[in-house]
C-alpha cells in the first residue's frame, strides 16, 4: 500500500470520536483530552505505525486515568513526609470529606437558622478541642503564610527579636528571614549560631520589640557546644512571645522527643504558635495559628488574613484529619520494624516466584519535610536492580524508591500495607517491559 493509500484509510477525527468509549471518555475527561489522544493515534497511523482500524482502540489506550496532570504516587522512599511528592498523604476519612465538601457546602451558614457563621467553624472546633491549651484558633494556607501573618500584624516597622542559630531556610530557597523581612518587620538578630542566652534576647528588647520568635530548627541539627533558650524562660520576658514548631504536631509524640508540640509550647507560656498542617499533623496543606484569643482575634481582623484565607476542601480535610482515625502519616511514623520486614519479605518471596530478582533487607526511613531531623527509623525494604527505577516511576501507579549504591530499594514504612499487591504488580510490570 502507497503512503497515499495509508492516509486516506486513516479515519476522520469525528468518526473515531462516535466510538462509544470516547464518548464517554469526553464526558469524564473533556474533549480537548480526547482529541488529542486521538490525533496521536492517527499521527501513529499516518507513520504506519497502527493499522488504521486500530485507532480508536489505540486512543483510548492513550487516555489518562483524570482529568488533572498530578499523578498519583507510591512512596516507597523511606521519607515520611516527601516536599517533592506532597507531604503528608490524607487518610480515607479525609478524602471522604473533601468530597462531599467539594460541592455547595454549609461552609459559612448555619443551616438551622438559615444565617451566616463563622467559617469552617467544624475544623475550628476540632482544633481548639485538640490544643485545650489555646485560647483561640485560626487557619491558613500554610506554615509560611501562618508566620508572615503573625509578623506583619504584631511586628510591622518594629523588632521581631531572633536567636542567629534559628534563622531557617526551610526549602527551595526560601529563607524565614527574607520572609518576615517581606512584612516591614525589622529582624534583630541575637546570639550566635550555636549558643544563644536568655541575656542576648533580654538586652535586645525595648520600646522597638513587636515580639521574641522561637523557631524550631525543623530540617538541622547543630551539635556540640550549643545553648538554646527554652520556650518556658523565653515566655518570661515582658514581651510576646511567636513559636513556630513547624511540624504541626499538637501532642507531644513518644517516637520524637526532641520534636517540639503545640500544646506543651502553648503551656510553657508561648503567646502563638505557628505549625503546618501538612506534616506531622498528616493533614491538608495548612498554616495553624493557636494561641492567646486577643491576639488570635487580632490575626483573624485583619486584611492580609483574606487573602490567607483556607477553601472549603482544606477544612474538610482538616477537620476529618483532626477527628477521624490516625493519618497515614501516623500510621507510616508508627509501623513496627517487625511488621515491615514481614511485607518485605512476602514482596521479595513474590517477586521471585516471578521472576524478578529481589530480596528483603533492613533499611532506615527518617520523617523528612521538615521534620525531627537526625531521627532515624528502621525500617524494611526490597531491594532490586537500579534498572528499574525509571520504568517504576513512569509507571500507573508511579512508585518512587531510592537508588542506593547501584541497587533500587523499595522502603515499605510509608507504603500502605493495602497497596502491596499494587507496588507488586507495578514491580513486575516495570520487570516485563524492561526486558521486552
Ligand atoms: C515547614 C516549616 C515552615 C513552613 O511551613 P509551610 O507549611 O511549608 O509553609 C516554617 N517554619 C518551620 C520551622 C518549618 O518547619
Amino acid at each position: 500500500m502507497s503512503d497515499v493509500d495509508v492516509r486516506r484509510r486513516v479515519p476522520r477525527t469525528d468518526v473515531v470520536l462516535t466510538d462509544a468509549r470516547l464518548v464517554d471518555a469526553t464526558q469524564r475527561l473533556g474533549r480537548a483530552t480526547v482529541k488529542a489522544a486521538v490525533a496521536a493515534a492517527q499521527e501513529r497511523a499516518r507513520r504506519g505505525e497502527l493499522a488504521p482500524e486500530r485507532v480508536p482502540d489505540a486512543a483510548v489506550a492513550a487516555l489518562p486515568e483524570r482529568a488533572g496532570s498530578i499523578r498519583p504516587v507510591i512512596n516507597a522512599t523511606g521519607v515520611v513526609l516527601h516536599t517533592n511528592l506532597g507531604r503528608a498523604a490524607l487518610s480515607d476519612a479525609a478524602l471522604d470529606a473533601v468530597r462531599a465538601a467539594a460541592g455547595h457546602t454549609d461552609v459559612e451558614l448555619d443551616l438551622a437558622t438559615g444565617r451566616r457563621s463563622r467559617r469552617g467553624r467544624g475544623a475550628l472546633a476540632a482544633l481548639a478541642g485538640a490544643v485545650p491549651a489555646a485560647e483561640a484558633v485560626h487557619v491558613v494556607n500554610n506554615g509560611a503564610a501562618a508566620l508572615l501573618l503573625a509578623a506583619t500584624v504584631l511586628a510591622t516597622g518594629r523588632e521581631i527579636v531572633v536567636s542567629r542559630g534559628e534563622l531557617v531556610e526551610i526549602g527551595d530557597g526560601f529563607r524565614l528571614p527574607d520572609l518576615i523581612r517581606s512584612t516591614g518587620a525589622r529582624l534583630r538578630e541575637v546570639g550566635t549560631t550555636n549558643r544563644t542566652t536568655l541575656r542576648d534576647y533580654a538586652e535586645a528588647l525595648g520600646p522597638e520589640t513587636g515580639f521574641v520568635l522561637k523557631v524550631h530548627p525543623s530540617n538541622f541539627v547543630v551539635q556540640g557546644f550549643t545553648s538554646a533558650v527554652p520556650v518556658a524562660a523565653l515566655a518570661r520576658l515582658d514581651v510576646p512571645l511567636v513559636a513556630d514548631i513547624g511540624s504541626g504536631l499538637l501532642a507531644p509524640e513518644p517516637l520524637l522527643p526532641d520534636e517540639p508540640d503545640a500544646a506543651t509550647t502553648l503551656a510553657a507560656g508561648a503567646t502563638l504558635v505557628t505549625a503546618s498542617g501538612d506534616k506531622l499533623l498528616g493533614g491538608p496543606q495548612a498554616g495553624l495559628l493557636l494561641g492567646r484569643a486577643g491576639v488570635v482575634e487580632a490575626l483573624r481582623r485583619h486584611p492580609l488574613a483574606r487573602a490567607l484565607r483556607v477553601d472549603k476542601l482544606t477544612l474538610a480535610a482538616l477537620e476529618a484529619t483532626l477527628t477521624g482515625p490516625p493519618s497515614p502519616t501516623a500510621l507510616a511514623l508508627r509501623a513496627g520494624v517487625t511488621g515491615l520486614r514481614e511485607r518485605a519479605e512476602r514482596l521479595a518471596v513474590r517477586l521471585r516466584a516471578a521472576g524478578v530478582a529481589a530480596a528483603a533487607r533492613d533499611s532506615a526511613s527518617v520523617v523528612g519535610g521538615g521534620g525531627a531531623p537526625g531521627v532515624v527509623l528502621p525500617s524494611a525494604a526490597v531491594r532490586l536492580s537500579a534498572e528499574l527505577a525509571a520504568g517504576l516511576r513512569t509507571g500507573t501507579p508511579a512508585v518512587v524508591g531510592h537508588v542506593e549504591r547501584g541497587a533500587l530499594l523499595l522502603d515499605l514504612r510509608c507504603v500502605r500495607p493495602a497497596d502491596d499487591d499494587a507496588l507488586y504488580t507495578a514491580v513486575v510490570a516495570a520487570a516485563e517491559a524492561g526486558s521486552a
